[in-house]
């Protein structure tokens, strides 16, 4: 446990439910190993209560905020300035309030994403071939934002066709929409898979059918981490893809947050990893 004194530097993630956030098991860690005398605490406000608890901080009480499901957008809404990558993502995962008042909201998701393919998959080329995205929530915006940055072409696949329509339609660029029905055409050729839908959290539904029509080399990430061997990534595994899993991305994107709040970079001699993994109760 950090301790508390009259200069603890604070900085916290807000979001509904949060109880189970691996974000303050990182950032704590972090802290603790840097020497930093600051700590890092959930919040967890009803929808109606955000807009006070993100006008409260203004001034800077707080460092700054961690964003999770279901506040990303509002986040960005309540912000007075953004980074384009939050712009076109259309959601912020954090909010970093200045002392002159002014609260500035940013989205590292895509560098989180990009990130975990470079630790877990170093040797794919994200433009060698399609990348598939499974899914038109927050966290798919800010993943084919991050991909049509990094080169990729992206075949956007959703259950509701106008939420990738529209992501199409704000980003440009090189992205082609399918129905969900014709996600076994949207596989072929594809060099990457990507689930950026909630379908297999908590072991639930995972979308397996999402691998048909996969060639067998294509890398298959899952930005869900629980569990953290999900459905989908141990059938992909089976098959003999390549994988990357959604907690890699979780901590890829907590290192900007954590130099966006405290000013420095993580210690690199802290594997944050193997905590996040034994408290999600796992083991790699
Ligand atoms: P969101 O805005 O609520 O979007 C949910 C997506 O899942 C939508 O595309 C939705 O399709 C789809 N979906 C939900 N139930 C479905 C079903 N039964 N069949 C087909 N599609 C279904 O959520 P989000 O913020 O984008 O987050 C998506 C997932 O990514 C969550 O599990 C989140 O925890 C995870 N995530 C992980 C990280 C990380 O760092 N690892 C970061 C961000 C998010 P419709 O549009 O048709 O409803």
């Amino acid at each position: 446990m950090n301790r508390i004194t009259g200069a603890t530097a604070v900085a916290g993630i807000v979001g509904r439910p949060v109880r189970h956030s691996m974000s303050p098991i990182l950032h704590n860690a972090w802290l603790a190993a840097a020497g930093i005398d600051g700590v890092y605490v959930p919040f967890s406000p009803t929808p109606e209560g955000l807009p006070a608890l993100i006008a409260g901080f203004r001034g800077g009480a707080i460092r700054g905020l961690n964003v999770t499901i279901p506040f990303k957008e509002a986040a960005l809404a309540a912000a007075d300035e953004a980074t384009d990558r939050a712009r076109k993502a259309g959601a912020a995962n954090v909010l970093v309030f200045g002392e002159e008042g002014v609260i500035r909201a940013d989205n590292t998701d895509g560098v989180g994403l990009i990130g975990a393919f470079a630790v877990q998959a170093p040797g794919c080329d994200l433009t060698a071939a399609p990348v598939v995205v499974l899914g038109a929530g927050g966290a798919a915006a800010g993943a084919v934002s991050a991909l049509l940055d990094a080169g990729a072409r992206v075949r956007l696949v959703n259950r509701t066709r106008a939420k990738a329509d529209e992501i199409k339609a704000r980003l440009g660029g090189a992205i082609t929409v399918f129905d969900w029905a014709e996600l076994k055409t949207a596989n072929a050729g594809a060099g990457v898979l990507v689930n950026a839908t909630s379908l297999g959290l908590d072991g639930k539904d995972p979308p397996l059918a999402a691998l048909e029509g996969l060639p067998p080399t294509a890398v298959v990430m899952d930005m869900v981490y629980k569990p953290l061997r999900t459905g989908l990534l141990t059938a992909a595994r089976a098959a003999g893809h390549p994988v990357v899993d959604g907690l890699e991305m979780l901590i890829r994107q907590a290192v900007p947050s954590f130099e966006a709040f405290f000013g420095q970079a993580p210690p690199a001699d802290v594997d944050v990893r193997a905590l996040a993994v034994a408290a999600l109760g796992e083991q790699e």
